[in-house]
């Protein structure tokens, strides 16, 4: 697919600031970069764009208005910064956007929002409520609470996750870089597969910040992520506060990361990459032969085991008789059902329980092959 034609279908837009954007040449809060990004969002929503920006600086701003250089190694130094930065933050944003008749609306997510379908179809929901309201949904991570096993730890694995879960046509991240460069430290305009995407990975100088996270290496992660959920991804120059014109102007500026697949169901999405699974659900080599290779749905003959509580509507994982976790999905039965039905014909099932709601264990609609997840492959 050409530049020009992802950017004609583009209308639901994430788009990620980095801290380094938001600072000063002194590394300091800067204030005036935040309106120069706001002009920019501006132009967006005036073109009756959906966009939805993912902000970092909470902890720069933070640490701005407390006079600390460094970033805090310390976690509770860290949290307070977050906590007194963020809202400072919201308020440049708000204050911009008020006089121009929209409102913004702060998100904090955590990891763990992806855990529960449950709550991730909330958040999901919470950012289809804001887009119809013509609000500006404003997000970063739940710095001030966040530990180490709900870290989502940079934004850029933040708006690629934000990118999944609204569905998004396209990120755009702003870096201070132009975007990925050659060994010629020429900017490349796109890159179209996964192994090219690969082969940058091994050109990748990280520099230290003082204050931000991140890096070229977590960008190229989220870009593999989104193009193998198929949704582009810019890196583009945010220090050039007419970028996003450029870009929608159809210049040819920053680097394009082409999806290498389709755009993947929400709930396929979810299974492969947000899941918690519950169970395990181990199959024989017959059942795994015609998941993993037929495009089958899960019977329950196929079922040689099970481990794990889980119930009627739970991610579970679902794996061959070596042990290999190949694919993921929504079972329609509980654990105690499965014990009962395991192994036996789907005509057996009424009456074995009593009743039946469904043929499948797992229909195929919601079940989805590891091997599709970026850098999986066939075993
Ligand atoms: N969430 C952090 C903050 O607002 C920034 C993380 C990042 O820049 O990747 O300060």
């Amino acid at each position: 697919m050409k530049r020009i034609d992802i950017l004609k279908k583009t209308n639901r837009i994430v788009i990620k600031i980095g801290s380094s954007i938001l600072c000063d040449s002194k590394g300091g809060f800067s204030r005036d970069a935040v309106i120069g990004v706001c002009k920019e969002i501006l132009f967006l929503l005036k073109e009756k764009k959906e966009v939805i920006l993912v902000s970092s600086g909470a902890i720069a701003c933070g640490m701005d208005m407390i006079h600390v250089t460094k970033r805090p190694k310390e976690l509770p130094l860290l949290q307070a910064c977050a906590a007194i930065g963020q809202g400072k933050l919201m308020k440049v944003y708000e204050d911009f956007f008020v006089k121009k008749k929209y409102h913004t609306a702060q998100i904090l997510l955590t990891q763990d929002i992806f855990y529960d379908r449950g709550r991730y179809l909330n958040t999901r929901n919470t950012f289809n409520a804001l887009l119809e309201l013509g609000v500006l949904p404003i997000v970063n991570e739940n710095d001030t609470v966040v530990t180490d096993e709900i870290r989502f730890g940079d934004n850029d694995r933040l708006s690629s996750a934000v990118a999944q879960i609204t569905g998004a046509d396209l990120l755009i991240n702003l870096s201070n870089v132009g975007g990925m460069l050659d060994f010629q430290k020429k900017v490349i305009s796109e890159i179209g597969s996964e192994s090219e995407l690969d082969s940058l990975k091994n050109m990748v100088f990280e520099s230290k910040a003082e204050k931000t996270v991140g890096g070229m290496k977590s960008k190229l992660d989220a870009a593999k992520i989104l193009m193998s959920s198929g949704i582009p991804m810019i890196i583009a120059d945010g220090k050039d506060f007419s970028i996003l014109r450029k870009i929608f102007d159809g210049k040819n500026i920053g680097t394009l990361f082409i999806p290498f697949k389709q755009k993947a169901s929400f709930t396929k999405t979810w299974l492969i990459y947000s899941a918690s699974p519950k169970g395990k659900l181990i199959l024989d080599s017959g059942a795994f032969d015609a998941v993993q290779h037929k495009g089958k749905s899960l019977l329950s003959g196929g079922i040689s085991a099970l481990e794990g509580h889980f119930k009627a509507g739970d991610a579970v994982r679902v794996m061959n008789e070596k042990g290999y976790e190949f694919a993921r999905g929504l079972t329609n039965y509980s654990r105690e059902e499965l014990d009962k039905i395991r192994g036996r014909k789907s005509a057996e099932i009424e009456g074995v329980l009593g009743y039946k709601f469904y043929d499948e264990v797992i229909h195929r609609d919601n079940l989805v092959l590891l091997k599709d997840r970026a850098g999986e492959h066939d075993h």
